[in-house]
């Protein structure tokens, strides 16, 4: 349930943009803001690429893109599309028939930048495709491959050029009568990507992709991810993300649920609330999140969980939690549920304890969600 009618100060307006269909995952307008990755196995290896799909698809990613650099990748592309739980959007750059080759193979959106594909003749084929298949396309601006006029007349990547040729790339769709779309101006600088998706927003009613693009490794990457993408939503700009990191895809998709999560955008799974730990705590509280964090991933119900070194933040965060632990005295701590005291917990009891809990109450969640469902 929402609390920003009470809370206003956790209030994000979206910006308003139009909503476009990626396979069946709506994306814009009021469509709840897709996470995506992109998998790093060989397209042509269909077995790996599919497995690394299913493993995104189930950690949450509601779109996966594939690469598509050559034609027996397109052929592989068949297969995998026709594996994947989720739309596959293909990533092409420059040739043009691997872009009619995805639309014909299946995909929900090509990653292709109309401008850089050649005459007047491939870009009016490569839009017939998409349009002839239902396929979506990303025009994916990227500050590190401007057109050289455009690098010609800023001097160097700036925000007011990647935005131009968005812009540019986005006349051509228009003068195809192609409205299908959706963009990303992606900068790994934080401050060239934030100040350029500013512009894009004001110009465009498009859906609109946010990521910073080679944000660097988990941690770096998660932590300059979090900090551009992180604003941008703040301010309501954003209609679907990828975090982009030299890591696992999973990772990439749960750092862009925990960002969502932390703006209150999107809801997933248990949200652990913990202390950093002092000497005050009752319990490890470090080993204890490390262990939660693993045994609760299966829960994708969307719930809160506090986990609370001692009485001084203890019941004050479990108040606002599904499920709470605070340490106490003697191996022992409280067990909260629904913001209420509820009973005693040994401390070497208390991981599989809790894990209990949460999926009692996951289950309880499911179940009213599922009677209200019906009732409607
Ligand atoms: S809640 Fe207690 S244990 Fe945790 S950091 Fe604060 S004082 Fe320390």
């Amino acid at each position: 349930m929402s609390l920003n009618h009470i809370r206003p100060w956790r209030s994000i307006e979206r910006r308003k943009s139009r909503q476009i269909m990626v396979g069946n995952v709506p994306v814009g307008g009021d469509a709840p803001i897709a996470v995506q990755t992109m998998t790093n196995t060989l397209t042509t290896d269909v077995k790996a690429t599919v497995a690394q799909v299913i493993a995104a698809a189930e950690a949450g990613a509601d779109i996966v893109r594939v690469s598509v650099p050559d034609e027996a990748s397109s052929r592989a592309l068949k297969e995998i599309v026709k594996e994947s739980p989720v739309p596959i959007v293909a990533d092409i750059h420059f040739h043009y028939k691997r872009g009619i080759e995805a639309a014909e193979a299946g995909a929900a959106c090509l990653r292709i930048n109309p401008g850089n594909i050649g005459d007047e003749k491939r870009v009016a084929e490569v839009i017939k495709a998409a349009r002839d298949h239902n396929c979506s396309i990303r025009i994916g601006v990227n500050a590190g491959s401007l057109e050289k006029h455009l690098l010609e007349k800023y001097g160097e990547p700036c925000p007011d050029a990647m935005v131009e040729s968005g812009m540019d790339h986005i006349k051509i769709l228009q003068d195809h009568d192609f409205h299908n779309f959706k963009i990303s101006v992606k900068a790994s600088d934080v401050f060239m990507s934030a100040a350029a998706y500013q512009m894009l927003a004001e110009a465009t009613d498009a859906p609109i992709h946010l990521g910073i693009t080679e944000a660097g490794g988990l941690m770096s990457g998660t932590i300059k991810s979090a900090i551009g993408l992180g604003q941008l939503l703040w301010m309501g700009i954003g209609d679907t993300l990828r975090v982009s990191l030299s890591a696992d895809p999973v990772e990439e998709v749960k750092v862009g649920f925990e960002i969502l999560k932390s703006l209150g955008l999107r809801h997933r799974g248990v949200n652990i609330i913990s202390c950093p730990s002092c000497a005050r705590q009752g319990f490890d509280v470090i080993k204890t999140v490390e262990s939660l964090e693993k045994r609760l991933e299966h829960i994708k119900t969307p719930m809160s969980l506090s986990i609370i070194g001692c009485v001084v933040n203890g019941p004050g965060e479990a108040l606002m939690t599904d499920v709470g632990f605070t340490g106490g005295g003697a191996g022992s701590g409280m067990v909260y549920l629904a913001g209420k005291a509820s009973h005693k917990m040994s401390n070497d009891q208390m991981i599989d304890h809790i894990v209990e809990e949460v999926e009692k109450k996951a289950a309880a969640l499911d179940a009213a969600a599922a009677a209200d469902q019906a009732a409607e």
